[in-house]
């Protein structure tokens, strides 16, 4: 299955000269999904995994069929202000400003292996934000799983000390 035909490429998305890549069209093959699922379980069943942690909001749609598949547990990364008990955050810097993640201070335990799922690696931002705050907590990042990677961004530089696997690549 060439997973690239489920990927819509839409010009001019957020802004002027970004083309956006959109996810949705695979999510809406349930064959599609469950090959691309597949291959991040794969991936993550030599690396003995015990949580996977995934950003808000496509994160989620990534990450929580392959903990269900490997059997182990989800813990969401959100924005500053959508979780509702006692949190840890890390701040990033954005192309204008900045934002913050944040995740429940119980969500991992010190020395739980942890894979890490979101759909699109671009700068390596969001993922460098998300892999602190696991450590922060003591976790241990076994892997990163991306459907897709923007080449053009260099995020793999930024998380060079990790393993990861992408699906496809632009
Ligand atoms: P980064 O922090 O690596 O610069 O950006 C990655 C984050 O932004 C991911 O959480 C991803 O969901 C989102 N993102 C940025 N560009 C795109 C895109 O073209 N398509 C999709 N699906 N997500 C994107």
């Amino acid at each position: 299955m060439n997973l690239r035909d489920y990927i819509a490429s839409i010009p001019n998305y957020p802004s002027e000269g970004i083309i956006f890549r959109d996810i949705s069209p695979l999510m809406a093959d349930g064959e599609a999904y469950r090959y691309a699922t597949h291959q991040i379980v794969e991936y993550a069943k030599e690396k003995q995994i015990d949580m996977v942690v995934g950003p808000e909001a496509r994160g989620f749609i990534v990450g929580c069929p392959v903990a269900y598949e490997l059997g182990v547990g989800f813990a969401p990364v959100r924005k500053k202000g959508k979780l509702p008990r006692k949190t840890i955050e890390v701040s990033y810097d954005l192309e204008y400003g900045s934002d913050t993640l944040t995740i429940h201070e119980d969500a991992i335990k010190p020395g739980q292996r942890v894979l890490i799922c979101d759909d699109l690696l671009a700068t390596g931002g969001t993922i460098k934000a998300t892999i602190e705050l696991v450590e922060k907590l003591g976790g241990v990042v076994a892997g990163c799983a991306f459907l897709i990677e923007l080449n053009d961004l260099n995020g793999r530089e930024k998380i060079k000390d990790y393993d990861i696997i992408t699906l496809m690549d632009y």
